[in-house]
Parts: structure tokens; C-alpha cells; sequence
């Protein structure tokens, strides 16, 4: 049976500042009402999940494109990937310097080349030749990711866990599911770190048969459980029980990785919509074409 056109959000694993919730709480809530009218009007999988994530990567709330956070050298690198379900072909950047909107490269990169996966110049000149994405210092760096950036080298604050990071599945009228997620990745990386987020199968994996899912959190900790697959794989096995299956997941990945912030959204094409975070919060969105959108900062199975 086919699901409901359905939208899940997420903003990202971890904690959230005090400072931040109240933009995260209402930047969030913009994106899924925004997916949701999109939902409604019978847009594809791709251009909803596609449009719901530059709303949030255009938002200096988040950790992607604007107010991306800084690597060690002080620099915004960013990682972004996309995947369909229908014919299972995904794009992806990682590492690409001072881009506003890296899920659109991605997604270039899926739908315009035979490759899934474009690095740092590479991807950087690509984008430049199609005329995609937007670049420079002064279009993503915003005062509060270089003063986070400066505190963070002075040991002032911590640099765990911190969440911000988003993501989208989107299930759409035709049945076609989309999973898509962008990231500036963790705070004072180390120039060319790649997380999660770029990784089919770790970061979000689209199936038709298993449905799509995005993963938030450490990368690290995620990468080690090729995290979105393995989530959609158990949980096709037992879909009554995907949110016990999801979250055990979650705390399994955290727990082997010294209590690392983990988290997913999860859509069955059948419609069931999970959420789940190992972590203090992890600000979400849902919305089907019918009813109201939900939305908020936690989330418990
Ligand atoms: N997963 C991202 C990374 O490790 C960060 C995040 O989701 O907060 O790059």
C-alpha cells in the first residue's frame, strides 16, 4: 500500500544553545510548512526535499550554507547529499569552500553526471561550469559561526555535539521517496574532513522497497553503522516495529562512540514516519499533504 505524501525535517542531532532555540523552533517550523504547501500542490520527492533543505541552508539558525560552522582553519566547508528512490541514483559534494547552497550542487551532481560523489575543487570547478551554487566568505560566514569558531579554539565552549545540521525525506504523490541533508559538518574540523552527510548509505539512502532515510549526529559514529541503510534494512524487516528498531540503532551507534549525538528521520513508503535521536534534542518537522504540520526540538519513541 502506498503511503500518504509525507514530509519529515530535521535540524540536526545534539544539543541546542539556549541562544539558538527559539530561531532553530521557528526556522524549522517555516521549512516544513513551506514542504508541506509543496506536498500539497503534488510536487516531485526531489524538489520538495530539495526546496525544503535550501530553506534551512539559507537560515543562519543551521549548520549549512550560511552560518555553516568553521574548520580548524577557520574556513566553511561544506558536505551535501542527495538520493531518489525510483531509479536509486544519488549526487553528493564534500569539502567544498564557502558554498551557500550545496544541496543544489548535489543534485546536479545526480541528475547531470554518471558519478555519485564530487570533492573539495573538483566539485567546486563543476559547479562553477554549470552555472549552480553560490560562493563566498561573505555569503556563509555570519558573525556568530566565526565568534563560535574563535571561542571554540579558545577552549571557551565545548565542541561536541552540537546540532544543526538538516535534513529531509519526503515521500510524494506518485510514491517516489527523496532522502537529502547538507552540513558545514563539525565545529573545528580538520580542513577536509568529510562526515556522514555526503556518504550513501551512512549519511541517507532512498529505496523504493526500503523507503529513505537521513541520518544526523557525529559523522564518525554514523560511518560506522552505514547508518541510514542498516536503519532501513531492519526496519523493513519488523516495519510494526521501526521506532523501537530506529532508536535502539541510534543508541547503539552513540554508545560505541563515547555517547555521540545520533539521530535519523526514517519514511516507509508505506507512510510510517520515524524519528528518533540519541541526544538532547534534535529539532524535527512533520507534515502530510492532510493536517496540520508538527514540529519541535525533541522527539521521544
Ligand atoms: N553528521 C554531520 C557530520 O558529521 C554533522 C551533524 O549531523 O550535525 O558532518
Amino acid at each position: 500500500m502506498r503511503g500518504p505524501p509525507t514530509l519529515l525535517v530535521h535540524g540536526g542531532a545534539g544539543t541546542i544553545s539556549e541562544a539558538l532555540r527559539e530561531d532553530v523552533r521557528a526556522g524549522i517550523h517555516a521549512a516544513t510548512i513551506r514542504g508541506q504547501e509543496l506536498l500539497r500542490s503534488g510536487a516531485s520527492a526531489v524538489d520538495i526535499a530539495v526546496a525544503v533543505v535550501r530553506i534551512l541552508e539559507d537560515d543562519p539558525a543551521f549548520n549549512a550554507g550560511r552560518g555553516a560552522c568553521l574548520t580548524e582553519a577557520g574556513e566553511v566547508e561544506v558536505d551535501a547529499g542527495i538520493m531518489r528512490s525510483y531509479d536509486r541514483r544519488s549526487g553528493a559534494i564534500a569539502g567544498v569552500k564557502s558554498c551557500l547552497d550545496p544541496i543544489l550542487i548535489a543534485r546536479a551532481v545526480m541528475e547531470t553526471t554518471r558519478h555519485a560523489l564530487l570533492v573539495g575543487p573538483g566539485a567546486e570547478a563543476f559547479a562553477r561550469a554549470r552555472g549552480v551554487g553560490s560562493f563566498g566568505s561573505a555569503e556563509v560566514e555570519t558573525v556568530k559561526s566565526r565568534e563560535r569558531w574563535r571561542r571554540a579554539l579558545a577552549g571557551e565552549i565545548s565542541i561536541d555535539n552540537r546540532a544543526d545540521t538538516v535534513g529531509a525525506v519526503v515521500l510524494d504523490r506518485r510514491g517516489h521517496l527523496c532522502a537529502a541533508g547538507s552540513t558545514g559538518g563539525v565545529l573545528l574540523k580538520l580542513p577536509g574532513r568529510a562526515g556522514d552527510t555526503p556518504l550513501v548509505g551512512a549519511g541517507f539512502f532512498a529505496d523504493p522497497v526500503l523507503g529513505a532515510c537521513c541520518c544526523t549526529g557525529v559523522g564518525e559514529a554514523i560511518m560506522a553503522k552505514v547508518l541510514a541503510y542498516e536503519a532501513l534494512r531492519q526496519v523493513a524487516a519488523a516495519p510494526a516495529r521501526a521506532h523501537e528498531i530506529a532508536a535502539a540503532l541510534c543508541k547503539l551507534a552513540s554508545s560505541e562512540h563515547g555517547g555521540a549525538a545520533v539521530g535519523l528521520i526514517l519514511l516507509r513508503p508505506e507512510g510510517t514516519a520515524v524519528i528518533v535521536h540519541e541526544s538532547e534534542h534534535m529539532s524535527w518537522g512533520l507534515a502530510r499533504a492532510e493536517g496540520d504540520a508538527a514540529s519541535g526540538l525533541q522527539r521521544s519513541v
